[in-house]
């Protein structure tokens, strides 16, 4: 590994020599690079419908959306929010924003209608892009909305026809480059962070073009064009529309797109569609090893090389399972995070196996970025094989949080390092493992779930005195949220009555799973939620320790 000196501290950096960034391209620029090269290849294909997108379909589209979005009114630097599942458009849409100087802020379609309109007001949305199944949701907002599909709603503006008058209005430049520079803001995903709710994080063309060139840095020149991706991780989470959609657009792939999981149609799209690298979450790869539905399928057609699971921890006994299940297919891990555009630590190129890690280390350091580890306490970095908060600095570290220094301050110090609150250690090889995570974060199937917003809707409660929110382990889906709660004297509610109070506000995902009624919520001097100790006396209950 290499050792870097930073004014004495111990700090490192990737065992791979540095990768050039292009400093004059867009993102969108970037991943559509050579496109007209790969014109007839299919980029984009709906893996139930079979409705695809050849690369000349998507430089043109891309071109005329971002043309229609500025004669519809779009501003540089205008937030837009997608709220649309994995559809064969879903790139498009998004490149399109970014090519006209939008910024493209994703939204998960299983949200309710007031979770949007959080993202929007929190992200000071000036329009929104959605489908007729979604629309319901969007239409509250009092913001333009333009719809996906044949369907032709009255209040909203249809996306075919958009791009047809884009079409007709002459000649569509694509990406208007003297307007729309590398340090422009491109995306505005939304992360909790180390604590609190939700908030946008501010990523440029800079940090994703980064980010890519990092990632990319060992495919090699004979793959381009060649591997077939799956498109299940949703686009409007960044291991989507960065280490997904705009990676295999660089490389010229093709996108097999899925809108939700299913293990039959999973399967089914792996074989039929040919898909080589499939990049997954810890309970998909669960499914694959202890489901029965797998034994209907001849495996033995499968053309998967490799698949990558990332966003959430993989134990060590699945993984091991599912190596003498699937002998031929190589398991990479990842490790990343929205404030730093996506992957920060990797096993490398998915197909080649070029510079696999440790089994169970998370990977090794990615080219052009500083690592070190410091004493959660103390702050003073730590040397190899001792574990402390993981830090990072890079050109792909966000810009900060989208109105909210206070947050940001603590996320990024002085010196450019930014925080991720996991516990990690490297070890002489250079391999990184994680230990723990410090923040408030719950990752339930590998999506966000920010306790602090949680405990407000159980605040809203007029029984509820007080609220917390931890996570507990569960096989299936990594961790769920779990809650304690002090309910007021004289309330008659069930716990399961509370449960369901937030469920009804909250998508599916967000559900508190299991809660217990407590006389009080441990907190520190200064107020904090004891979180850790809550979890504890939650598994010990529970009889889970
Ligand atoms: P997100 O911003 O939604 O991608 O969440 C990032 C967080 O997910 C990280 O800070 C980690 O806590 C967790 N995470 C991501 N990848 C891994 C991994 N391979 N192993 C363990 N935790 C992970």
């Amino acid at each position: 590994i290499q050792h870097l000196e930073d004014n004495g501290e111990h700090c490192f950096g990737s065992k791979y020599p540095s990768v050039p960034v292009p400093d004059n391209l867009t993102l969108p620029e970037f991943v559509l690079q050579d496109a007209d090269l790969y014109a007839d290849k299919v980029a984009f294909v709906e893996a139930v419908s079979g409705k695809a997108y050849t690369y000349h379909d998507v430089v043109r589209d891309t071109g005329r959306f971002g043309k229609a979005l500025r004669s519809i009114g779009l501003k540089k630097g205008d937030v837009v929010i997608v709220l649309l599942p994995n559809i064969a458009e879903y790139g498009i849409v998004a490149l399109g924003i970014m090519a006209a100087g939008g910024v493209f802020s994703g939204a998960n379609p299983a949200s309710h209608a007031s979770e949007i309109k959080k993202q929007a007001d929190a992200a000071n949305a000036k329009m929104l892009v959605t489908n007729g199944p979604n629309y319901e949701k969007a239409k509250g907002l009092e913001l333009p909305v333009i719809v996906l599909g044949e369907e032709r709603i009255e209040s909203a503006m249809n996306w075919d026809d958009l791009l047809k008058a884009a079409e007709n209005a002459g000649e569509c430049t694509r990406f208007t480059k003297e307007e729309v520079v590398q340090s422009d803001l491109c995306a505005l995903p939304f992360s909790s962070g180390t604590t609190g709710v939700s908030k946008g994080v501010m990523l440029t063309h800079r940090n994703l073009v980064a980010n890519l060139c990092s990632s990319l840095f060992s495919v090699g020149q004979e793959l381009v064009g060649q591997v077939t991706t799956l498109g299940l991780i949703p686009f409007f989470h960044i291991y989507g529309i960065t280490g997904i959609c705009c990676a295999t657009l660089r490389n010229k792939g093709k996108v097999v797109m899925m809108n939700r999981f299913d293990l039959r149609t999973f399967l089914n799209a792996l074989i039929t569609q040919e898909v080589t690298f499939a990049p997954v979450v810890p309970p998909i790869i669960l499914a694959l090893v202890k489901n029965p539905i797998v034994e209907e399928f001849d495996l033995s057609k499968l053309k998967l090389r490799a698949i990558l699971t990332a966003a959430a921890p993989l134990a060590p006994e699945l993984l091991t399972a599912f190596e003498n299940k699937f002998p031929g297919v190589q398991v990479q891990e990842a490790y990343g995070l929205t404030e730093h555009s996506c992957i920060t630590l990797t096993h490398g190129d998915p197909i080649k196996g070029h510079g696999i890690a440790k089994k169970n280390s998370v990977g090794f350091i990615l080219p052009n970025l500083e690592i070190k580890f410091i004493d959660p306490d103390t702050g003073r970095s730590l040397p190899k094989n001792i574990p402390g908060e993981l830090c990072v600095r890079s050109q792909c570290v966000m810009q900060g949080y989208y109105k909210n220094k206070e947050e940001t301050d603590r996320t990024i110090d002085k010196n450019g390092w930014l925080h991720t609150g996991d516990i990690a250690y490297i070890d002489d090889d250079g391999d990184i493992f994680i230990v723990d995570r410090i923040k408030e974060l719950i990752k339930y199937k590998g999506f966000q779930v920010a306790p602090a917003e949680l405990e407000a809707i159980l605040l809203t409660h007029p029984s509820v005195e007080d609220a917390a929110v931890v996570p507990l382990p569960d096989e299936g889906a990594g961790e769920i949220p779990a809650a304690c709660v002090v309910m007021s004297p004289n309330a008659t509610e069930s716990e399961t009555d509370i449960m369901d109070y937030v469920a009804s506000n909250v998508a599916h995902y967000k559900k508190v799973r299991a809660l217990q009624f407590v006389e009080t919520i441990p907190k520190s001097p200064s107020g904090k939620i004891m979180r850790r100790l809550l979890k504890e006396k939650m598994m010990e209950k529970m009889g889970k320790n």
